[in-house]
Protein backbone atom coordinates (compact mmCIF):
# COMPACT_ATOMS: atom_id res chain seq x y z
CA UNK A 1 0.00 0.00 0.00
CA UNK A 2 1.42 3.17 -0.82
CA UNK A 3 1.53 6.07 1.82
CA UNK A 4 -1.32 8.07 -0.05
CA UNK A 5 -3.53 5.24 -0.14
CA UNK A 6 -3.04 4.75 3.46
CA UNK A 7 -3.62 8.63 3.81
CA UNK A 8 -6.93 8.38 2.11
CA UNK A 9 -8.22 5.32 3.99
CA UNK A 10 -7.36 6.65 8.03
CA UNK A 11 -9.21 9.83 6.31
CA UNK A 12 -12.13 7.96 5.75
CA UNK A 13 -12.20 6.08 8.80
CA UNK A 14 -11.38 9.44 10.76
CA UNK A 15 -14.37 10.90 8.70
CA UNK A 16 -16.64 8.03 10.30
CA UNK A 17 -15.74 8.30 13.35
CA UNK A 18 -16.58 11.80 13.80
CA UNK A 19 -19.89 11.47 11.81
CA UNK A 20 -20.83 9.32 14.99
CA UNK A 21 -19.98 11.89 17.86
CA UNK A 22 -22.07 14.85 16.58
CA UNK A 23 -23.43 14.71 19.97
CA UNK A 24 -20.61 15.62 21.78
CA UNK A 25 -18.45 18.82 22.27
CA UNK A 26 -15.29 19.64 20.60
CA UNK A 27 -13.49 18.59 24.15
CA UNK A 28 -15.33 15.11 24.50
CA UNK A 29 -14.27 14.31 21.09
CA UNK A 30 -10.74 15.52 21.77
CA UNK A 31 -10.96 13.19 24.64
CA UNK A 32 -12.66 10.48 22.73
CA UNK A 33 -9.81 10.29 20.40
CA UNK A 34 -7.45 9.37 23.45
CA UNK A 35 -5.47 5.92 23.00
CA UNK A 36 -7.05 3.84 25.59
CA UNK A 37 -10.84 5.06 24.62
CA UNK A 38 -9.96 4.06 20.72
CA UNK A 39 -8.57 0.71 21.54
CA UNK A 40 -11.78 0.01 23.59
CA UNK A 41 -14.20 1.22 21.16
CA UNK A 42 -12.20 2.29 17.60
CA UNK A 43 -9.98 -1.15 17.49
CA UNK A 44 -10.11 -0.73 13.71
CA UNK A 45 -8.41 2.79 13.59
CA UNK A 46 -4.66 2.07 13.85
CA UNK A 47 -3.15 -1.46 13.64
CA UNK A 48 -1.20 -1.37 16.99
CA UNK A 49 -4.37 -1.61 19.05
CA UNK A 50 -5.13 -5.09 18.27
CA UNK A 51 -1.39 -5.47 19.19
CA UNK A 52 -1.70 -3.83 22.43
CA UNK A 53 0.72 -1.59 21.36
CA UNK A 54 1.33 1.91 20.55
CA UNK A 55 3.27 4.47 18.43
CA UNK A 56 4.69 6.30 21.78
CA UNK A 57 4.79 5.87 25.40
CA UNK A 58 3.31 9.22 26.27
CA UNK A 59 0.60 9.57 28.92
CA UNK A 60 -2.55 10.66 27.84
CA UNK A 61 -1.29 9.54 23.95
CA UNK A 62 -4.66 11.31 21.60
CA UNK A 63 -4.54 9.68 18.17
CA UNK A 64 -6.63 12.40 16.73
CA UNK A 65 -3.79 14.14 14.75
CA UNK A 66 -2.40 10.71 13.40
CA UNK A 67 -1.07 11.78 10.57
CA UNK A 68 0.94 14.34 11.84
CA UNK A 69 -0.12 17.92 9.89
CA UNK A 70 3.67 18.04 9.71
CA UNK A 71 4.49 15.03 7.99
CA UNK A 72 5.45 15.54 4.20
CA UNK A 73 5.39 12.14 2.43
CA UNK A 74 5.96 11.52 -1.53
CA UNK A 75 5.84 7.95 -2.89
CA UNK A 76 8.22 9.12 -6.02
CA UNK A 77 10.60 10.82 -3.91
CA UNK A 78 10.70 14.47 -2.41
CA UNK A 79 14.57 14.81 -3.17
CA UNK A 80 18.13 13.26 -2.54
CA UNK A 81 20.47 13.24 -0.40
CA UNK A 82 24.09 11.38 -0.75
CA UNK A 83 22.76 9.06 -3.26
CA UNK A 84 19.68 8.30 -1.13
CA UNK A 85 16.03 9.38 -1.88
CA UNK A 86 14.17 10.91 0.22
CA UNK A 87 10.71 9.81 0.76
CA UNK A 88 9.49 12.01 3.49
CA UNK A 89 10.08 15.07 5.76
CA UNK A 90 8.82 17.38 8.87
CA UNK A 91 7.92 20.31 7.18
CA UNK A 92 8.67 22.17 10.92
CA UNK A 93 11.62 19.87 11.26
CA UNK A 94 10.79 19.07 14.97
CA UNK A 95 13.82 18.70 17.52
CA UNK A 96 11.99 14.86 18.12
CA UNK A 97 12.57 13.66 14.67
CA UNK A 98 15.36 11.69 12.83
CA UNK A 99 16.37 10.17 9.61
CA UNK A 100 16.64 6.08 8.80
CA UNK A 101 18.09 5.31 5.52
CA UNK A 102 17.45 1.40 4.33
CA UNK A 103 18.35 0.46 1.19
CA UNK A 104 19.11 3.47 -0.26
CA UNK A 105 15.66 5.48 1.18
CA UNK A 106 15.41 7.65 3.41
CA UNK A 107 12.11 8.09 5.27
CA UNK A 108 11.69 10.69 8.37
CA UNK A 109 11.37 8.97 11.57
CA UNK A 110 8.72 10.39 14.03
CA UNK A 111 9.22 7.61 16.99
CA UNK A 112 10.92 10.41 19.07
CA UNK A 113 8.54 13.02 18.66
CA UNK A 114 5.20 13.45 21.12
CA UNK A 115 3.56 16.96 19.22
CA UNK A 116 0.16 16.29 17.61
CA UNK A 117 -0.41 13.79 20.22
CA UNK A 118 -1.45 15.87 23.18
CA UNK A 119 -4.51 17.43 24.11
CA UNK A 120 -2.80 20.78 23.84
CA UNK A 121 -1.31 20.76 20.75
CA UNK A 122 -4.79 18.95 18.92
CA UNK A 123 -6.69 21.75 20.95
CA UNK A 124 -4.89 24.32 19.52
CA UNK A 125 -5.59 22.95 15.31
CA UNK A 126 -9.25 21.88 16.36
CA UNK A 127 -11.40 21.14 13.16
CA UNK A 128 -13.84 18.53 12.74
CA UNK A 129 -12.50 17.97 9.19
CA UNK A 130 -9.33 16.28 9.78
CA UNK A 131 -8.30 16.94 6.05
CA UNK A 132 -8.53 20.73 6.79
CA UNK A 133 -6.07 20.43 9.55
CA UNK A 134 -3.44 18.51 7.22
CA UNK A 135 -4.10 21.68 4.00
CA UNK A 136 -3.86 24.41 6.61
CA UNK A 137 -0.65 23.24 8.20
CA UNK A 138 0.92 22.56 4.64
CA UNK A 139 3.91 24.97 3.85
S1 LIG B 1 8.78 14.85 13.72
FE1 LIG B 1 6.95 15.36 14.97
S2 LIG B 1 6.13 17.27 14.08
FE2 LIG B 1 7.55 16.38 12.58
S3 LIG B 1 6.29 15.12 11.20
FE3 LIG B 1 7.03 13.75 12.83
S4 LIG B 1 5.45 13.78 14.42
FE4 LIG B 1 5.09 15.55 13.08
Amino acid sequence: MTYHDWFTQHAAKHRDIVSRLEHLSDEEVIAYFRYDNMVEHEPDFCPLYAKGTRCHEMEDLNCYLCACPHFRFRDEGIGVEEGAVVKSICAIDAPGGSQSKHAEVIHHNCSGCTIPHTDRYIRRHFDRDWGKIMRECEV
